[in-house]
């Protein structure tokens, strides 16, 4: 995770908390995806946790 983030980014994590959005991010080393959503099904927030969490599946690596 890199830790060089603007603090702009870590703000509007704070907010998005705050809103009820949430923000995925994938554990893939080096890969900066991340996806919003708020206000979906929990079958709508599984595929998308799935889709953020696994990398093949989004997995353009530039
Ligand atoms: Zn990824």
């Amino acid at each position: 995770m890199p830790s060089n983030l603007p603090i702009a980014h870590r703000i509007s994590d704070a907010a998005a908390l705050l809103t009820g959005m949430r923000t995925l991010r994938c554990p893939h080393p080096g890969c900066t995806l991340r996806i919003r959503y708020r206000a979906v099904t929990p079958d709508e927030a599984r595929h998308l946790a799935t889709l953020a969490t696994d990398h093949t599946r989004h997995g353009a690596t530039k």
